[in-house]
């Protein structure tokens, strides 16, 4: 995956790709700052195009432009977040999940319709709300059912918070055997492996 590549480089500068990049493509700055240069690789192409993913992702902040606190693995805490959601000893379809859901990038219906997809945007479970991330896995009956008979206390709070800002919250603030367990609910709750898409 080639968020995870990206990430790769980020915290592990001392890897024989991060070196070679690093060398041919940004040798003055880091690889937020990085240029797609003249003739890139494809790899670098790839990983050029998915830096965004983490930058957007991963609240970025460049402070004064230097990049020493980029190597010198110096995090703001959604940074950290990240780290932890790629350490989870989870299958990676989990951690996809919930890397998808932050980014609102699940087909739930409404989210096809949004992208020219037309097909029905009523929730299929219940008919009673269009299917958007926040219905899937926060409000809909059958992932109410999922969250109640979680341990470890977690509760989904009812205000305005979205699930992935709750999802957020807890990859900052959780012990990793909470976030594992929030990722093996979410893909219970999740219907749209292999994007079968049923509308
Ligand atoms: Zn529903």
């Amino acid at each position: 995956m080639l968020v995870k590549q990206v990430w790769r480089i980020l915290t592990n500068p001392q890897s024989m790709l991060a070196k070679v990049l690093k060398a041919r493509y940004f040798p003055h700055s880091d690889i937020f700052h990085a240029q797609m240069g003249p003739r890139p690789s494809y790899t670098w192409r790839s990983i050029n195009h998915s830096k965004w993913v983490l930058q957007k992702g991963g609240c970025w902040t460049v402070g004064n432009g230097m990049n020493v606190k980029v190597w010198e693995d110096n995090w703001i805490p959604s940074l950290n977040g990240w780290k932890k959601l790629w350490k989870l000893t989870i299958p990676p379809r989990n951690q996809v999940l919930l890397w998808r859901i932050i980014h609102n990038i699940v087909p739930v219906r409404l989210n096809l319709n949004n992208r020219g997809v037309r097909c029905s945007i009523l929730c299929p479970i219940c008919a009673k709300a269009s299917e958007t991330i926040d219905h899937v896995f926060m409000k809909c009956q059958k992932s109410k059912k999922v969250w109640l008979g979680a341990q470890k206390g977690l509760y989904l709070s009812q205000g305005n918070m979205q699930f992935k800002d709750w999802l957020f919250y807890h990859l900052e603030h959780s012990d990793t055997d909470t976030m594992a367990l929030i990722a093996y609910r979410g893909v219970k709750m999740d219907g749209f492996d292999g994007f079968g898409l049923d509308c």
